[in-house]
């Protein structure tokens, strides 16, 4: 049986890394998509990949930004009017942001990193959550990181905008779980992405491959993790099967965080 057999999931961030990787996995399983991205092309993408692996799958494709109330409220609406009900919400859109000292960190930049790892984690629940009142169920799952339960270091913005969405899910969660709806976040460690790729280019240009196998060097397993690893964590957390999980903050990380 299929997990997702007649199920809707909602993924921002859909078109690259955790986001696609996540909508591949559910579609295989039988759910219907809605996807979120600022990133037209990357959707497109996204849509194509799925339809390789799930040949069937219903996916309805909505660009907008995370970051604006108006745009989250319209993604939701659109969810909603297109399949009528929204079963797993994968609220995971986010960018890194710049790599500075606090000192160094503008203001800017600091909102701007907040803006959409922050705000737009939190217009995401606001309104799917009143849709999974409404229907008496739902699974949420919201992107945190290991830099949202330990310092990492030159990543002011980046870090209290994660440290948030660890707030954000547990308080949440002890407020909807009376609604059968479940809230919870995964904290990745480092997983090979174009988001991580980007700032390995950053660090290392060229030799970005050696810069990276020295960024792991630190971590338990000594390796990246693969965005298929993080999505079997979000299809478990999405299904049915992970109903009673409320509030957790998983870690996949190679055991990154409890060193
Ligand atoms: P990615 O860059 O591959 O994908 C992120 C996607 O989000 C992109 O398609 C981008 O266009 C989209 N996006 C960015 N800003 C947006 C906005 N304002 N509105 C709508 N869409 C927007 O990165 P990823 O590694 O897949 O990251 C996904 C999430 O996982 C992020 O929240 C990130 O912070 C988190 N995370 C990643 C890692 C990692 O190592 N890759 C570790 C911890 C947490």
């Amino acid at each position: 049986v299929n997990r997702f057999d007649g199920k809707v999931v909602l993924i921002t961030g859909a078109g690259s890394g955790l986001g696609r990787a996540s909508a591949l996995q559910v579609a295989k399983e039988g759910a219907k998509l809605s996807l979120v991205d600022l990133n037209t092309q990357g959707l497109e993408e996204t849509k194509t990949a799925i339809l390789e692996v799930a040949p069937q799958a219903e996916v309805l494709l909505l660009t907008a930004n995370v970051a604006n109330e108006e745009e989250v409220k319209k993604y939701v609406e659109d969810t909603v009017k297109q399949y009528g009900k929204i079963d797993g919400f994968f609220n995971n859109a986010g960018i890194e942001g710049k790599q500075n000292l606090t000192e160094d960190f503008g203001i800017d930049e600091f909102q701007k990193v907040i803006s959409i790892n922050l705000n737009g984690v939190f217009y995401g629940m606001k309104y799917v959550l009143a849709e999974m009142k409404k229907q008496g169920s739902g699974s949420v799952v919201n992107t945190a990181s290991v830099g949202g339960i330990r310092g990492v270091g030159n990543q002011s913005g980046y870090s209290a905008s994660k440290h948030g969405v660890v707030g954000l899910t547990r308080n949440s969660a002890i407020e909807y779980g009376q609604f059968g709806v479940s809230i919870k976040a995964i904290a990745p460690g480092a997983i090979m992405t174009p988001m991580v790729e980007g700032s390995l280019r950053q660090m290392g240009g060229e030799n970005w491959e050696e810069v990276g196998k020295e960024f792991v060097q630190p971590n338990p397993m000594k390796r990246f993790g693969k965005p298929e690893e993080v999505a079997y964590l979000v299809a478990f957390l999405l299904s049915d099967q992970a109903n009673f999980i409320n509030a957790a903050v998983v870690p996949i990380d190679g055991g990154q965080s409890y060193k």
